[in-house]
């Protein structure tokens, strides 16, 4: 392991565990947790409220460069703002799911998104989620982690969350919709989703948080990552 405080990345497809264990990771570590679907979101947020054609793409590229996004690294409190506007809540939305999945395809956005990520992590000490951040963001990561689940566990998931946010929707939308985004963010030009060669590949399918984490925690120890102190 390097001197600098550690960079872990966590990627795979949506509904796999990301957040929660990325959080959980960040809270056991003592490191900041840098949530990089929110930023995306955040983009396509600010894209809907602008009214701007998602197909003009200089337009949504000058967006993001314009937004003014915040993470919160707490990872006991993730904020995210919009130009000093609380939309932690408002990104959830199945709306904006949608659009940040297209408008995460356009390089610009990406480039401008990428170049932000790596000035937040640029002093070590973080964990970051999403579908680049081991391949792209930081190639040279500490420790990278791959996290998947069968396309029917996730939009379960991704079901009973909606549901407990009275976001009712047929479980056969919810599955396909993830099918879609999947499909998407695995078959774009730019950066699409895909396994780096030195991570760690966990299948959370069969298991519980709670041995999804310890199994993350054996392997960042081995790696001489060791609790908050
Ligand atoms: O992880 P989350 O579902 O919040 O991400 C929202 C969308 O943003 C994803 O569907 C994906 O298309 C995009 N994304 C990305 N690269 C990342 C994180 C998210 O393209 N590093």
């Amino acid at each position: 392991m390097s001197h600098r405080a550690p960079i872990i990345t966590i990627d795979g497809p949506s509904g796999a565990g990301k957040s929660t264990l990325g959080r959980m990771l960040a809270r056991a570590l003592n490191l900041l947790y840098i949530d990089t679907g929110a930023m995306y979101r955040a983009v396509a947020l600010a894209v809907l409220r602008a009214g701007v054609n998602i197909n003009d793409r200089q337009a949504v590229a000058e967006i993001a460069r314009r937004a003014r996004i915040e993470l919160a690294g707490d990872p006991n409190d993730v904020r995210v703002t919009l130009d000093g506007e609380d939309i932690s809540q408002e990104i959830r939305s199945e709306q904006v799911s949608h659009l940040a999945s297209i408008i995460s395809a356009i390089p610009e956005v990406r480039r401008e998104m990428v170049r932000r990520q790596r000035e937040m992590g640029a002093r070590g000490g973080v964990v970051l989620d999403g579908r680049d951040t081991g391949t792209v963001v930081f190639p040279n990561a500490d420790l990278k982690f791959f996290l998947t689940a069968t396309p029917e566990e996730r939009a379960q998931r991704r079901y009973e969350e909606e549901r407990a946010r009275m976001q009712d929707r047929a479980f056969d939308d919810v599955l396909r919709e993830i099918n879609l985004r999947d499909e998407r963010d695995s078959t774009r030009d730019d950066s699409p989703l895909r396994i780096a060669e030195d991570a760690v590949v966990i299948d959370t399918t069969e298991l519980s948080i709670e041995e999804a984490f310890q199994r993350m925690m054996e392997v960042a120890r081995a790696r001489g990552l060791t609790e908050a102190r």
